[in-house]
């Protein structure tokens, strides 16, 4: 009981001149609870314990320690090195730097964002992209949304709801983060008309399906997964024909959409919005953040009657985005309309066509700087791995790539970290690597590191902190 009666006080604790800055940056309050949790912790330890009294200077310390982890924001940079360029889970897109300055020249202050600078009224922030998309796509009109996701709900709740929506049975997907083509079409109290089989829809399945109750004829691009073999479906141009002759809105969902030609760049194909649309398509909807390489958006383009009629939709002001998404949205479509440049300047595209020596090129002149900051831990070797581009474009298409692949040590009787530790370790730098784990190796693909600093100025870190858990 003497011990504890030794314990600064709170009050004492705050006054200490080594308080200040830490009063300046967190604020009275917080410091104060920090010192109480740290001194409950202490008070804790001398009595059950039998521990020492800690030092002032040691309790500051902690409640220091304990405040910085607290104000750290749990929205963080890391680096992607799951060679997956479109990683859903980290964020999609790398916004260009003009993007960037874009979004962070809307966001301090007030825009014209619905206002016409013009003829000083009332204007609409789809005006910010609109043109840019017209011209992009070759559509009459477009309108952007939160997501596509958004995009989907509202082009089926302005046009079906209420009433039918003919898709094909091999097109009803999920995508990750429960975004089902049937639930949403729930959502939009649209009744699911599904025709044809899993594998094979033919054309007379959608002319037999065509009725009073059709709001729409939907085409979904089977983003994530593939079915080969004894297949069939019905291309774009004859199912938009089938419709128009009922009078009945044909809509593709895209989903990634690519608005360049990604054959001109040696990637594998993707259909782009312009080439539905001139196949016939009456609305085409498409991600922001796919390989278009910006922002987190839903874009509709096709059909002015119809775009008309989603704006007026009241769904649509739940679903709008917000001026910084407009911004970034705006100078990566400004980035399109210069093709020969895109690859250099649209990161998304720039990381997804780097070419394969390159990336082994950095992958060497890595390697020998992670062996020696593993050496006596782990076994590094240079690796050949396979990209994937990512939220669901080409699901079957790798691309070349080059990585480091960390091996636990197995020899010699002294088991090293196991390849999760490793994992582990290596998401808790202060700038947080993500890899992944083959064949119980860690492997870190390095297509998206571009700055290599990045990774080898953190190796002393993961050295020490390897080394603390082995002897811990
Ligand atoms: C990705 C995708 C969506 C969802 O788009 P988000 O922008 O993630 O909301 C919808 N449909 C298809 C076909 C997709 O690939």
């Amino acid at each position: 009981m003497n011990e504890l009666a030794r314990l600064p006080s709170v009050e004492r604790l705050v006054q200490a001149p080594e308080a200040a800055p830490l009063v300046e940056a967190h604020g009275r309050r917080a410091v104060v609870e920090a010192l109480r949790a740290v001194l409950a912790g202490a008070r804790e330890a001398v009595l059950e314990g039998g521990a020492a009294v800690p030092a002032e200077a040691e309790i500051l310390a902690s409640a220091a320690r304990a405040l910085a982890a607290e104000a750290a924001p749990s929205l963080r940079p890391v680096l992607n090195l799951t060679g997956t360029v479109l990683h859903t889970n980290l964020g999609r897109a790398p916004l260009p730097e003009a993007a960037v300055d874009a979004v962070a020249a809307v966001a301090r202050g007030a825009s014209n964002l619905e206002f016409s600078l013009d003829e000083g009224r009332r204007g609409d922030r789809d005006d910010h992209v609109e043109d840019r998309l017209r011209r992009l796509t070759g559509a009459e009109a477009a309108t952007v949304v939160n997501n596509n996701a958004a995009a989907v709900l509202l082009v089926l709740d302005t046009l079906a709801r209420g009433r039918e929506a003919i898709v094909s049975r091999g097109e009803l997907i999920e995508i990750g983060g429960a975004f089902r083509m049937p639930e949403i079409m729930e959502g939009a109290g649209v009744r699911l008309r599904e025709v044809g089989t899993t594998n094979r829809t033919h054309a007379r399945d959608f002319e037999g399906a065509i009725g009073e109750a059709t709001g729409l004829v939907l085409k979904v691009h089977k983003s994530n997964y593939e079915i080969s073999g004894f297949t069939k479906e019905v291309p774009e141009r004859e199912l938009a024909a089938i419709a128009r002759a009922r009078g009945i809105p044909f809509a593709v969902d895209l989903g990634s959409g690519s608005l360049a030609d990604l054959a001109g760049f040696g990637l594998p194909h993707e259909p782009t919005p312009r080439a539905c649309l001139e196949a016939g398509a009456d609305l085409v909807t498409f991600s922001g953040d796919k390989l278009l390489g910006g922002p987190q958006a839903g874009l509709v383009v096709g059909r002015a009657d119809l775009v008309a009629r989603l704006k007026r939709n009241p769904l649509k002001r739940a679903l709008r985005c917000d001026k910084m998404t407009i911004a970034a949205l705006s100078e990566v479509l400004r980035l399109h309309l210069d093709p020969p440049r895109l690859a250099t300047r649209l990161p998304a595209l720039r990381l997804l066509t780097r070419p394969e020596p390159e990336i082994r090129a950095m992958a060497d002149a890595l390697m020998p700087a992670v062996a020696s900051a593993l050496s006596g831990l782990a076994a590094v070797e240079r690796v050949e791995c396979a990209s994937q581009i990512g939220s669901g474009a080409q699901p079957v298409d790798l691309l070349p790539s080059a990585g480091l692949a960390i091996a636990p040590l197995t020899d010699g009787g002294v088991a090293g970290p196991s390849a999760s530790r490793i994992l582990a370790a290596l998401r808790r730098l202060p700038l947080p690597v993500v890899g992944r784990i083959a064949k119980d190796r860690v492997v870190l693909d390095l297509r998206c590191l571009e700055d290599p600093a990045a990774l080898a100025d953190q190796l002393p870190a993961l050295r020490a902190a390897l080394s603390r858990e082995a002897e811990a």
